[in-house]
């Protein structure tokens, strides 16, 4: 092998080594989203954004609150008697099953729901990512907290 290919050889095998420990890294910072039970995971469901989040329960009532009069600005002609309202704000806003996002603050779509986040490989997904599993099955590893139960 002469000099330069040795050279071009090694540039090469240094930055495919940068690159992996850079997406070693983003794994691992990533992996760390959530820092305790109390926290609500958040996801974007937008396929060009990777938002995800734990927040705690507090910041999350905080956020669809804010949503939550987006929302009624949006749609004027809907009149909400109380009990709706609470629902939309305690269930229906940020839940996958109803489909109504919040603002997503990477992609600014409205396609920010609640997740799941993994006990076992920490992959974060929503629920019921895994057709006719559980809702909680994990899309990766496959493991499940309710079935886990279960199983005791
Ligand atoms: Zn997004
Ligand atoms: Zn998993």
């Amino acid at each position: 092998m002469n000099k330069m290919v040795m050279k071009v050889t090694m540039v090469v095998l240094i930055l495919l080594s940068l690159g992996l420990a850079y997406a070693i890294y983003h794994q691992l910072t990533k992996s760390a989203v959530i820092q305790s039970v109390d926290e609500i995971v958040l996801k974007c469901a937008n396929p060009n954004c990777d938002y995800e989040k734990g927040i705690t329960r507090e910041e999350f009532r905080i956020w669809v609150r804010r949503d939550f009069e987006k929302f009624m600005q949006a749609n004027p002609s809907r009149r909400l008697t109380e009990e709706q309202k609470q629902e939309l704000l305690l269930r229906d806003l940020g839940s996958k099953r109803t489909g109504l996002g919040l603002t997503c603050p990477e992609c600014g779509q409205e396609t920010v729901f609640k997740a799941i986040q993994c006990e076992k490989c920490r992959k974060i997904f929503f629920p019921g990512a895994k057709k006719g599993a559980v809702y909680d099955k994990c899309p990766e590893c496959g493991f499940s907290k309710i079935e886990q139960k279960k199983n005791k």
